[in-house]
């Protein structure tokens, strides 16, 4: 398939840089580099486990998740972790540490470096859920419920491994608590996101 330049609309070649083949402007310094997407995910901790939502919206429709998404351009990864977390779970968080960084490949669309962080909740701010999701539960670290994602049983793996985490301090029993999406809060085609974003 064509493509053409951002700058100046021409039709793009195929030129050697750095020993990759790319597609380039023939007339200007455009250069049509396949770049990976940056995303976040945050673990929350609250009440001896760590928060998840329930998916309200494909990808991964009624399977559970950390809050997180895709790193906007004004932003820093910090920046985008605490904002997910105020769209997704309806929560004010405070990142406390930097669980990992990430490479997530992808078919047919841009490979993702993801980035995990480890939060609390601001003193009095409480998860309930987003508009992308059903409902928010609080589960202990050993007991997960179906996640959407693979990324996330990486990076749930990894703040497990951690001695501090709350697995390492002995959380059991099953969900701990769940806060459900009010009647009428269920996304229709209309509410939902004009522009869906993947998550990984
Ligand atoms: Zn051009």
């Amino acid at each position: 398939m064509s493509h053409y330049c951002l700058k100046c609309g021409t039709e793009l070649v195929t030129r050697v840089i750095e020993g990759r083949d790319v597609e380039a402007c023939p007339q200007d310094d455009f250069v049509l580099w396949h770049d990976p997407k940056v995303t976040t995910a945050v673990v929350v901790e609250v009440d001896g486990g760590v928060v998840l939502g329930r998916r309200a919206i494909e990808p991964g429709l009624g399977l559970w998740c950390l809050p997180g998404g895709f790193v906007n351009d004004d932003e820093g990864p910090w920046e985008a972790a605490a904002r997910e977390c105020m769209e997704e779970i309806c929560a004010a968080v405070e990142l406390t540490r930097l669980i990992g960084v990430y490479h997530i490949p992808k078919r047919g669309a841009p490979s993702m470096v993801g980035i995990a962080y480890q939060a609390k909740l601001v003193d009095g701010s409480r998860p309930s859920p987003g508009t992308e999701m059903l409902e928010v539960g609080v589960f202990p670290p050993d007991a997960l419920p179906p996640l959407a994602f693979p990324s996330h049983h990486q990076v749930l793996a990894e703040y497990r491994a951690l001695p501090t985490s709350l697995a390492k301090a002995g959380a059991v029993g099953s969900r701990i608590g769940v806060a459900k999406a009010p009647r009428g809060r269920r996304p229709s085609r209309a509410q939902a996101p004009s522009r869906p974003r993947r998550r990984s």
